[in-house]
Parts: structure tokens; sequence; C-alpha cells
């Protein structure tokens, strides 16, 4: 908490907020892309220090959220599978596929395992050797490199029932989907802290250099976000554009090589559709050839039907900053963290959840504030 604790400032904050007030005299649109700056936002009541005309508008930055109903429901076929175990991460097991959930899954018999870590999916696998283990790959640059160390642990050890399905998804050509999707404006972009450390600033060069919008990269404290916040503030009204890193104590130039290396050494770029934006060019992760042993939809014939959106939710709209959740028709009423209709309601970094944590069922409409 040493460290933390500079972060938090009260008297900090409340310079900062002063700066920003000062700085920011028109409306403006800043996009925080990432779910854990969506949280930390409300949790430090930042949104209360920004004036009227600054709005925060939540992205598609909760790997659960983007995910594709399609994978979902790939996902729900393999846990139908007699000879197959499920391995995932928690954050899945309640988000609604078309016709139910992982949890409703396991709870009709399928055998569906809860992880904290790609190796205590090896684990199952290793113990048992006459089922297949499948691990559900979601998530950013942040937890690719994670899911392919597995896949290069069970390739050294030989380790035959262990394949993962791939629906990882890479940010940067998410934002330069969500700049080219029309009626969508964002003035500058919070650029996510964990997505950062493995990708480094210059991860976002070419999508900064190609749309010359401010891009400031944060950590998730208070005083991290302020100051990425006021940069962002400061070079709209300037107008001069700029990538930025406020969180060099974590994130460097480059990023982190080792991690990339390993990601890149098992996975490649391949378009991949996440919600709300429809297909990205190179905006998800594939297998490499060489590990097409260890790939899921290579290993199992995996018959995915017509897939059902939930009636009536919002998600794709919200992942992409068109509206906030209240905005929502189901927002608080039909849909609520105990009885979830969309993905962004279920995730603890959904935008629907974060919202109805902080600011309840009943939070006025006032767009993003
Ligand atoms: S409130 Fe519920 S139904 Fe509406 S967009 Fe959010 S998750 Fe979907």
């Amino acid at each position: 908490m040493k460290y933390a604790r500079e972060y938090r400032d009260p008297e900090l904050c409340r310079n900062l907020a002063d700066r920003i007030k000062e700085t920011c005299q028109k409306e403006m649109r800043i996009m925080e892309v990432c779910g854990t700056h969506t949280v930390s936002i409300f949790r430090h009541g930042i949104r209360s220090l920004l004036p009227e005309h600054l709005s925060l508008i939540s992205g598609p930055g909760c790997p659960v959220c983007v995910t594709d109903q399609k994978d979902l429901d790939a996902f729900m076929e393999l846990a139908n599978r007699k000879d197959v175990i499920t391995a995932t991460f928690g954050d899945l097991m309640r988000v609604p596929g078309s016709d139910s959930s992982l949890q409703g899954k396991k709870a009709s018999g399928s055998d569906i395992r809860v992880v904290y870590s790609t190796m205590g999916a090896l684990d199952i696998a290793r113990a048992n050797p006459s089922k297949q283990v499948v691990f559900l790959g979601i998530g950013f640059e942040t937890t690719a490199p994670t899911v392919s160390a597995s896949v290069l642990a069970a390739k050294e050890e030989g380790l035959e029932n262990y394949s993962v399905y791939c629906a990882h998804k890479l940010v940067p050509p998410a934002l330069e989907a969500l700049v080219n999707t029309p009626g969508i404006r964002i003035d500058g972009f919070l650029l996510p802290g964990h997505v950062s450390v493995v990708i480094g600033e210059n991860g976002y060069r070419e999508f900064f250099d190609r749309y010359g919008l401010p891009s400031v990269i944060a950590g998730f404290e208070p005083v991290d976000i302020m100051t990425a916040l006021l940069k962002l503030t400061e070079m709209i009204t300037t107008q001069t554009p700029a990538l930025k890193n406020a969180y060099t104590r974590a994130v460097s130039e480059n990023g982190n090589t080792e991690a990339r290396r390993v990601m890149e050494t098992v996975f490649k770029p391949c378009d991949a559709v996440w919600r709300g934006l429809g297909e990205i060019k190179d905006g998800g992760l594939s297998f490499r050839p060489t590990f097409a042993d260890f790939n899921a939809c290579e290993k199992f014939e995996i018959n995915v039907s017509e897939t059902v959106l939930p009636k009536g939710c919002a998600c794709g709209d919200i992942l992409t900053g068109r509206i906030s959740p209240p905005e929502c028709r189901l927002y608080g009423r039909v849909c609520t963290p105990l009885n979830p209709v969309g993905p962004c309601m279920v995730s603890s970094e959904g935008a629907c959840a974060a919202y109805y944590k902080y600011k309840g069922p009943e939070m006025e409409k006032r767009g993003h504030k």
C-alpha cells in the first residue's frame, strides 16, 4: 500500500480536477477502453469531480462482454460432450449463451471446472488422461500469453488431451474499428493499463499515426486516471494530439517482449467478431498451424446452429459507447446482477454491472455522466 497511497492522494486529485475543469471548456467525449478503468472510475467517484461537459464513455474493454454469441454457444456445445471437461475462468460461468450458460450446463451435469490459472487446467488434464480438457481462451493481450504458455507446456510434456478454444481479441484493431464506426464520436482514448503492460506504448503507434486521436495509457488509481484525463483534455483543447504514457511505472515503450514472444509463438492475428463491433480485421488470435493439435476447433467438430442474442439487450450499443447502461430499457428492471440478461451485467468489469453496483437501478438517465 505504500505506493498505492500516493496514487490515491485526495489533495492531488482535487488539484487535478481543478486543472481539468480549467482545461475542459467545451463538450468532450473520452472513452475508457478498459473495464477495470470503468470500475475504478466509479469506485473512486471520479465522475463527480469532472465538469458536466466531459463525458466518460465505457468501451469494449471487458473480455467476457465482447465475446461473440457464437463463441459462447460453441462453449456450451463443448460442455455438452461427455468426453470433455471444460476448464474456464470464473467470469464466464454466468454469461448467457443462446439457450443456457455454463453455470446452467454445470447444474445439468456437464463437467465444467473453474480454474484460477491456465496451469490449473493443465493439472486437470494430467489427472484425467481418459478425458479431453478444453480451456476456454477469452481475453485480450493480457491473458493470451498465459494461455499460450499453457499450450507450450502441454506440447513439451506431450499432453495430448489438452486443447484451447481460442477466442482471444486484440485491442488496437478494435480502437480502429471504433473510430471507423459511423455514429460514434470519440475525442480521445484512455488506454488500458493491463494490455499496455504487454504491448507497450508502441503497440498503439500504428493506430495513432493513422488516426491522430489523443490517446493516453493510464494506470488504475485515481491519480493515474485523473492525470491521464488532464493530458487528454489539454490535447483536445489545444488540438495537439499525441500518444502518451501516464503509467510509466508499469508500461514501457516496447512492453513485455517475453510475454509477446510466447503469445506470438502459439498464436497469430486473425479476423474476429466482437460483440457490438462485428468482424474486425486482425481483431483476434488464432492458432499457428504448428499448434493445431491444441486447437479445440480442429480437434472437435463444433456445430453451432442459429445463435440467439438476449432479447432487448443493448450490450452491443453499450460496448461501442452509443448509449450508457441506464438507457437500456431492461437496465435495473428486468436485468440486474442477480438476473443478468446480457454479458455487460454479468462480468464485474461490465459497464452495466459497474453502473448498477455504484449507482443502483434507478440511476438518472444522464447519458454517460
Ligand atoms: S442492462 Fe442488461 S440487457 Fe441492458 S445492455 Fe446491459 S446487460 Fe444488456
